[in-house]
């Protein structure tokens, strides 16, 4: 074989006359029917131009060359030359071309279902994902595996200097109630027992600290049987990191470093000092925990004035839950969008349409009010807040061509709903920037206090907001210990030492400080459900391990998926996977999951009940 000498995309104008070899695929054949072919070969370097001339080649390396097709792989030896037809500007090897004297076809390729040709129309994605490996050979998938490379180099390098150590946990882990559905692995040593994937290191990396491991870093993949959404996949792949002797300050400041580092390196930006808000905050003027600062359109909470207005179903909602404390998830309240020229651009269509859209988390609906060009109130409950007018157009701001839009209900669902409306008027409105990857802004955001728990809506059970292992902020731990299990407010109240960082309105991270200490592990059990029984059966390791001189401690999670398709401008989760799953967690070109033997279940002890549907 003709053992390359140099890449695909190495050789420049001053390597004209030398003697070399390369390797690749043949990206494009251009035969001239005069004894004349063109072929530029490709490697995960760049492109160069082969010159096969008729007249000074040997007949069968012609003969070969004329028979040669796209994404064939060919060695060839040849000379560099200044390229004959004129320099090529958009390759880095566009000053030059080889004049082949020898070519060897390493590998004949069948008939390819698509080229890798970024310029062309890209064929679906299921097809690309079948014969990946055709697709991982565009510039622009090859370009996505660099930047990926360089993020997980330039985060194992920040985490290195700053005395983290790189520690590997186990993939195959006990089944534990942290939060999502987990995948199970059935044992074949043990009859009947079980292994779960482990949906993140989390106690492991706890367990490190108890260990004396003191700062503990890990490209991990955590695996997660979610149910199908566009930008999730079952495995992905976390920065996991863990620190000992630390509160929630030390943890931010770290993660602070490590994203201006990541962003200086990878897109020369220099990061300002992150804004923190809590959550509380996020919530009132967003409507979420991880707000998109880029635009405005800020929620207000106008439940006294809608108080007194005369719209009757305000006043039915604030009716609801009134004894409740503020901020309460229960009780009464109106919110208000004002949208800024909304009254031209949001037609009746659009705007019948939030009404729809805000029902599907829970609202009643979603009333409009537009403002005329002479200031007045227009449409359905213009009338009924005649009395308040002046007040909500001082409060919201109002100019004639806004448009208002209100709903009144309980705080979590009004707050809920009108979070996920911004989002959708944003868009309908124009104003939510390119991403930073096209030139748009980067907004971080660090939010913190979130509460500890909160209700599941189906079960009406309470659930860790974040994960059972989150601490209570330092002042909230007394009052969480001594906080009756049945005292649903002072539950909902309590404040977790728990953050998240925000960019752009994504979540690119979240962590907390950890319990250490038994008693309050054992009370977030409690509340969660388990018996004293069940925590030890589930998780005796973990408060035995914290029995034994456990540290105090706190870490934090990064997506390293998101972060990479941050930097490549994708929203698709799958561009920065080599082998993604699709949304059902099939991988196309292996055919996982798939079926297995009877002997195969019968040596694991386990018995399937699917019964193939009759075709
Ligand atoms: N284990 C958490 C998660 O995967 C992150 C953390 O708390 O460090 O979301």
């Amino acid at each position: 074989m003709l053992i390359r000498t140099h890449t695909c995309g190495q050789l420049r104008d001053s390597d004209v006359g030398t003697t070399v070899r390369l390797n690749g695929w043949v990206n494009s054949y251009r035969g001239h029917g005069t004894g004349l072919v063109f072929i530029d070969l490709r490697d995960r370097y760049g492109i160069t131009q082969l010159v096969f001339a008729g007249e000074d080649l040997a007949k069968d390396v012609m003969d070969t060359a004329d028979h040669i097709r796209n994404e064939d792989v060919v060695a060839v030896e040849g000379t560099v030359r200044i390229r004959a037809g004129g320099e090529n500007p958009k390759l880095v090897t566009g000053k030059i071309e080889i004049v082949v004297s020898k070519l060897e076809v390493l590998n004949k390729t069948a008939n390819p279902p698509f080229l890798p040709d970024d310029l062309a129309k890209l064929p679906n994605e299921e097809l690309r994902l079948t014969h990946r490996y055709i697709d991982l050979r565009r510039p622009k998938m090859q370009q996505i595996m660099q930047t990926r490379h360089k993020l997980t180099k330039t985060t194992r390098d920040y985490f290195h200097d700053n005395g983290f150590l790189e520690v590997d946990t186990p993939i195959l882990y006990k089944s534990t109630p942290e939060g999502a559905r987990e995948f199970l692995v059935p044992s074949r040593n043990v009859a009947g027992g079980w292994y779960a994937l482990p949906q993140s290191p989390q106690l492991f990396k706890q367990i490190l600290m108890v260990s004396g491991c003191d700062r503990y870093i890990q490209i991990c993949r955590c695996f997660r049987d979610e149910d199908p959404r566009a930008d999730r996949q079952a495995e992905f792949t976390q920065v996991d990191l863990e620190m000992s002797f630390v509160r929630r300050e030390q943890v931010i400041d770290m993660m602070e470093g490590y994203v201006r580092t990541l962003w200086k390196q990878m897109a020369n930006v220099d990061v300002p000092p992150i804004q923190k808000m809590g959550y509380r905050e996020a919530m009132e003027r967003f409507g979420i925990d991880r707000p998109d600062t880029r635009y405005g359109l800020e929620i207000t909470d106008i439940s006294e004035i809608a108080e007194r207005s005369e719209v009757a179903f305000f006043k039915d909602a604030l009716a609801k839950g009134a004894d409740r404390p503020k901020f309460n998830s229960l009780r009464g309240v109106v919110k208000a969008i004002r949208v800024p020229g909304g009254a031209e651009k949001l037609s009746r269509k659009i705007t019948d349409g939030y009404n729809e859209f805000v029902r599907g988390f829970g609202a009643g609906g979603c009333a409009v009010v537009k403002v005329n060009a002479q200031g007045a109130f227009e449409t359905g409950i213009a009338k009924f807040l005649e009395s308040v007018k002046g007040e909500l157009v001082g409060t919201l701001g109002l100019q004639p061509g806004d448009t208002v839009l209100f709903v009144a209900d309980s705080y979590s669902v009004a707050t809920k709903s009108l979070g996920e409306l911004r989002q959708k008027v944003a868009r309908d409105m124009g104003v939510v920037p390119k991403p930073g990857a096209e030139g748009g802004p980067w907004n971080f955001l660090i939010v913190i206090d979130f509460p500890m728990f909160e209700k599941n809506k189906d079960t009406g059970k309470w659930v860790a907001m974040h994960h059972p292992f989150t601490a209570p902020r330092d002042d909230q731990r007394d009052a969480f210990v001594n906080a009756s299990v049945d005292d649903d407010v002072t539950i909902e109240s309590i404040v977790s030492a728990g953050y998240d960082i925000v960019l752009n309105g994504q979540e690119i991270a979240g962590g907390s400080v950890r319990i250490h200490d038994g008693a309050v592990q054992s009370k977030v059990f409690q509340l969660l459900g388990l018996t004293a029984e069940q925590a030890k059966e589930k998780f005796s390791f973990l408060l035995e391990a914290l029995s034994y001189g456990a540290p105090p401690h706190a870490g934090i999670a990064f997506g390293l998926d998101r972060l990479v398709m941050n930097f490549v401008g994708t929203d698709n989760i799958r561009d920065v996977i080599a082998f993604p799953k699709t949304q059902i967690g099939a991988d196309l070109m292996t055919k996982a999951p798939s079926m297995v033997t009877e002997e195969q279940l019968k040596d694991l002890y386990v018995k399937s009940t699917f019964v193939p549907p009759v075709k």
